[in-house]
């Protein structure tokens, strides 16, 4: 596996494989990678003849500085699980890179990402987005994989690659989660023990709304008053907890079809995401 810095080492060093009619994965990340990545990346290397792996902590899609700065980063240990899972390139650029001088572009998705996360985290989706343009166009991959715990995100995405007619696959893949349930993310390490323990709320609380719905429950209130009932045992209370429509996050009243049911909640310092499906999906 080989470590490009710039844009134009990544066009030059996929230029051979493209004409050669190879076909690319691309997988972005922030790095501090975990199994959760390691799917996307074993995914794309099942998939694709040429694996890109980016690895960029996009300083534009975080709303805090303090999360910014308290980012794990370790670019010796993520090139190792990288190149394990079979990425043939890392693309790990410094931010000037990306955001080189007079830098002056923002990409906004309208629409999906207004609700939830974009609520939120004001300007986060338009930093995911503008960074997401920028590698999809510099790598041109024919599928680039996003994982579906970042429920959202993967829906501004979809829509970002719809709207601008980008001629590539868009792969969502599974949450990969810790025994008990916790999501991963490279947040996870900053727990401290208790709080590790009371992350739990969120899959509790999902838990809660999926069974319910199982049972029979269509009411979106009543769903959320479940999951809110088992959040709140492990003293957690949500910043969010939402049943939306999957696609186009508008909230749903009455779920029919498939619904998204999605949680923010900061436990101790550290903020976390889930969210699972619920309804004929
Ligand atoms: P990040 O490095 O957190 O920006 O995540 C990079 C990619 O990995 C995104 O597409 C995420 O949705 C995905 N990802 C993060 N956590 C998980 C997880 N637990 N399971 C599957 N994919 C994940």
């Amino acid at each position: 596996m080989r470590t490009l810095r710039t844009v134009s080492e990544v066009r030059a060093a996929l230029a051979e494989p493209r004409r050669a009619g190879r076909s690319i994965g691309l997988v972005p990340t922030m790095g501090a990678l975990h199994q959760g990545h390691v799917s996307l990346i074993r995914r794309a290397r099942e998939d694709c003849d040429e694996v890109v792996v980016s690895l960029f902590v996009n300083p534009a899609q975080f709303n805090e500085a303090a999360d910014l700065a308290a980012y794990p980063r370790d670019e010796a240990r993520d090139a190792a699980l990288a190149a394990d899972a079979g990425a043939d390139l890392l693309w790990a650029p410094a931010v000037h890179d990306v955001y080189p001088p007079g830098f002056a572009t923002t990409v906004h998705v309208g629409g999906v990402s207004e609700s939830l996360e974009g609520e939120h985290r004001p300007g986060h989706f338009d930093g995911v987005a503008t960074v997401v343009t920028k590698l999809l166009v510099a790598v041109a991959p024919d599928v680039a994989y996003f994982g579906r715990k970042d429920a959202q995100q993967l829906a501004v995405i979809r829509r970002l690659v719809r709207d601008l007619a980008l001629p590539l696959r868009v792969e969502g893949l599974p949450t990969v989660r810790e025994a008990d349930g916790l999501a991963l993310s490279s947040r996870n390490a900053r727990l401290s023990p208790d709080d590790r323990r009371r992350a739990l709320a969120l899959k509790r609380g999902l838990d809660a709304a999926a069974a319910a719905a199982t049972a029979g429950t269509t009411d979106a209130e009543a769903l959320r008053a479940a999951a809110l009932a088992a959040m709140r045992e492990h003293a957690v209370e949500p910043e969010y907890l939402a049943v939306v429509d999957p696609d186009t996050f508008d909230p749903v009243a009455d779920v029919n079809g498939a619904a998204l049911v999605a949680v923010a909640a900061r436990v101790g310092e550290i903020r976390l995401i889930d969210n699972t499906l619920i309804g004929r999906h």
